[in-house]
């Protein structure tokens, strides 16, 4: 039987193990954390992503769990716009999620299908020319004809096979929190969207009734600068701070925000992207996968989607290949179709960076233009016209 191992159960790890082994796959997922836990937030999933997970059948509860997206638009801190809504565009609805109940769709997904192993951190991986890809974590070792490296931005397997990758800060700092249902204010119940301060961002959407059984509200905001070295406490302080005085519902989302669901974070990011994402060994090898492939600061919210692209396009080339020539020519098609499709999102999303960066008079001016006219294009093809390889 063809066997693979997945290394990392986060979104990218589980939609592939998913993936793989629903095409007869004998999958291993290995996960260093006690437990598979999604993190107490949630996200957007836009055309392109909910378009692939549609193409790993993973996407069977999508509906019941997602809550559509108000009209993207973006205003200034004073609630004029700067870019006004526009509905439609091409592919399926854009739509939030919250993690948990993401997780709970993709473990559903792979039900008794692959082999589950928590606690078991990956540190060392062997390759090379008539070797089967071999990894351990220092007692025991585990052969494959295929590894997956979906080990998230810090990936121990990238750091040997593309050392000339690595995690770098991007120059910003982000709190996210979901505010459940029953604490919601009034303000923020239907509202949701996006405003650009000089230097900070604030976006709110809300997860309708069902989010992880509590219903509620997600916000993300995003400062340039450092992380904060301060309790969650104090930077909950900062943030109403900063963003007082902009237009409702930003500061009654704050106010109602406890410090204990805060998760702030150092946005980071992978510099150069590897040069390859492919690394054949024996009769397979290895292939880097999600964020340990393409990390990226998050303004576009394409980081999953891009992982879900991912697995998509792995299970397309590899779901039916034997190992040997078929399985080797598979994985360097995968390289070949991601690694570019990689570096143009990383670039619209360094763009993006640099808007969200913009402060003082003039900077701000062609931030205003810039964003008017790139915008509408970001979102829409081709991001949102992807689909996976036939
Ligand atoms: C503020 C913010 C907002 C975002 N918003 C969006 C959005 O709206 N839309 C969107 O598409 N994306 C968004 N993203 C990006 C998205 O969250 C990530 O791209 C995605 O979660 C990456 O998933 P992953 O599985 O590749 O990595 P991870 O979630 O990091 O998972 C990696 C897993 O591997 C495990 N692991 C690590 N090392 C080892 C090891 N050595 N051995 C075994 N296991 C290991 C970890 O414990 C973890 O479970 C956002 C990100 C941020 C920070």
């Amino acid at each position: 039987m063809r066997t693979a191992v997945v290394v990392g159960a986060g979104l990218a790890g589980l939609a592939t193990a998913g993936a793989l082994s629903r095409s007869g796959w004998h999958v291993v997922l290995l996960e260093r954390g006690e437990r598979v836990a999604a993190p107490p937030t949630a996200l957007v999933l836009w055309p392109n992503g909910r378009r692939a997970l549609e193409s790993l059948d993973a996407e069977g509860g999508w509906s019941a769990i997602a809550c559509p997206l108000p009209d993207g638009g973006v205003r200034r801190p004073d609630g004029q716009w700067l870019v006004t809504p526009r509905s439609g565009g091409a592919g399926p609805a854009p739509g939030a999620v919250h993690l948990e109940d993401l997780y709970d769709a993709l473990m559903a997904g792979l039900g008794d299908l692959a082999e589950i192993r928590t606690g078991f951190a990956v540190t060392t991986i062997r390759t090379g020319p008539g070797l089967r890809p071999v990894i351990g974590d220092g007692r025991t070792e585990i052969e494959a004809d295929l590894v997956v490296a979906a080990d998230g931005i810090d990936s121990t397997l990238r750091r040997t096979l593309a050392p000339e990758s690595a995690a770098v800060g991007s120059g910003f700092a982000a709190w996210q929190a979901v505010i459940p249902g029953y604490r919601v204010p009034p303000a923020g119940q239907s509202a949701g969207g996006e405003t650009l301060g000089a230097g900070y961002r604030f976006v709110s959407i809300p997860l309708g009734e069902r989010a992880a059984g509590e219903g509620g509200v997600y916000w993300v905001a995003t400062a340039a600068g450092a992380p904060r070295p301060e309790s969650p406490a104090t930077q909950l302080e900062l943030l109403r701070r900063w963003f007082a005085g902009w237009h409702p519902p930003v500061g009654e989302l704050l106010a109602a925000t406890h410090a204990d669901e805060l998760v702030p974070q150092e946005v980071r990011e992978l510099r150069p992207l590897p040069r390859s994402y492919a690394f054949p060994s024996g009769p397979g090898g290895v292939v880097l996968l999600g964020d340990a492939a393409h990390a990226m600061p998050h303004h576009l919210g394409q980081g999953a989607c891009l992982a879900f692209e991912d697995a998509a396009t792995l299970r397309a080339l590899a779901g039916e290949a034997a190992p040997g020539p078929a399985l080797t020519a598979a994985l360097e098609a995968y390289s070949r179709l991601r690694q570019p499709r990689a570096t143009t999102v990383v670039r619209q999303t360094r763009r993006m960076s640099a808007v969200v960066q913009a402060r003082g008079r003039l900077a701000l001016r062609a931030r205003d233009a810039a964003l008017n006219h790139m915008r509408p294009r970001i979102l829409s093809a081709p991001f949102a016209d992807w689909r996976p390889p036939d």
